[in-house]
């Protein structure tokens, strides 16, 4: 093999390096299918799990759908309906824009695609083992789409050695779909393994219910202990809840940082974070927020991280101050509303 001829590598081989970066477990899968989802203008999603999403994870929505000419082409690398040009690629609007996820996933696990594009009587269904498909077939199903993806990694069972056991991948799924909840306010959620519902969030659609959802991930008492933030300047807007500085906690896990509906992990986000809370807070300890931050498309570069958990800002020092003053502003206690007055 090390003759050092050059070769091309081929499809599915291909599929299975780009999913080292992007698929790592059961919780990759779901947020790459409920984002794939909440593109295509779902309403109600529902994720089935089985062994923590290792033996089954599936997908159901009731979005726009694949028409039956185009679902093969759903599972090829580089093929995707939202950019074409790029111009696109400057300002993306949709969560995915790669056309990578479903062939990365299909590569390394069963995974069977039906749907029902709006305006079709029918559906198709497709079946795909380790990169291999079955040609499309005449389906049943209501408008939508449902991703049913089995045997995670039984064709790399070193990558399968990684996974943890049920109970800790279910609970990473659960983390998924808490931050993609807390940025979908008007979707419905429905989370059940092996049959039982585990995890319920009815649609968002008054500020009571917005609050009620962020009750139900944050804890009750979180909006009671937290000041109420509505700020805009030169083109960036923050608004969500910040914790008090006496409701603290061990762990940082009860942060959420949403870069235009997008959960983010940022050096600069982070940096300024600290800084505002650093007077108040032991350094041990870790504030409680959710925070939405919204800025014109252009300003920040979504395509710099596989996952697309890391994003690059045009100007991280304009935006660094702008969080930190805010943010330092409000917890100093002028300008937060307290308690809780309108729900994003
Ligand atoms: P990307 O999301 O980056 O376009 P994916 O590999 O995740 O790439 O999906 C490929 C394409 O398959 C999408 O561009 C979309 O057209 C289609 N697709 C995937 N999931 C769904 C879904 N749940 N509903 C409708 N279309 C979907
Ligand atoms: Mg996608």
């Amino acid at each position: 093999m090390a003759d050092g001829r050059i070769r091309r590598l081929d499809g599915t081989l291909a599929n299975q390096i780009a999913a080292g970066e992007v698929i790592e477990r059961p919780a990759s899968i779901l947020k790459e299918l409920l984002e794939n989802s909440l593109d295509a203008g779902a309403t109600r999603i529902r994720i089935q799990l089985e062994g923590g999403g290792m033996d089954l994870l599936s997908v159901e929505d009731d979005g726009i759908g694949i028409p039956p000419e185009d679902l093969s082409l759903a599972l090829e690398r580089h093929a995707t309906s939202k950019v074409a040009t790029w111009e696109d690629l400057q300002a993306i609007h949709t969560m995915g824009f790669r056309g990578e996820a479903l062939p990365a996933i299909a590569s390394v696990s069963r995974l069977e695609l039906l749907s029902r594009a709006r305006g079709q009587n029918q559906a198709a269904r497709l079946q795909v083992t380790g990169g291999v498909a079955t040609p499309a077939e005449v389906a049943a199903r209501a408008p939508g789409t449902t991703v049913r993806v089995a045997d995670l990694f039984f064709n790399v069972p070193a990558r399968r050695k990684f996974l943890r056991g049920p109970g800790a991948e279910l609970s990473r799924n659960q983390k998924v779909l808490r931050q993609i909840a807390l940025a979908h306010f008007p979707v419905t959620f429905q989370l059940v393994q092996n049959g039982r519902t585990l995890t319920q969030f009815p649609a968002a659609t008054d500020a009571d219910d917005r609050a009620a959802r962020v009750a139900a991930v944050l804890g009750e008492g979180f909006l009671a202990n937290a000041l109420h933030i509505e700020q805009e300047d030169r083109g960036y807007a923050l608004h969500g809840w910040l914790g008090l500085p006496t409701y603290n906690r061990a762990r940082g896990d009860e942060q959420y940082f949403f870069v235009n509906g997008r959960p983010i992990r940022d050096a600069v986000i982070g940096h300024a974070l600290r800084a505002a809370y650093a007077d108040v807070l032991f350094q041990d300890r870790h504030p409680l927020y959710v925070l939405y931050l919204t800025l014109p498309p252009e300003r920040v570069d979504v395509n710099v991280h596989p996952a697309k958990a890391e994003v690059r800002f045009r100007d991280g020092r304009e935006l660094h101050d702008f969080l930190f003053h805010t943010l330092r502003r409000v917890i100093a206690g002028q300008g937060g509303v307290h308690p809780q007055v309108a729900v994003p």
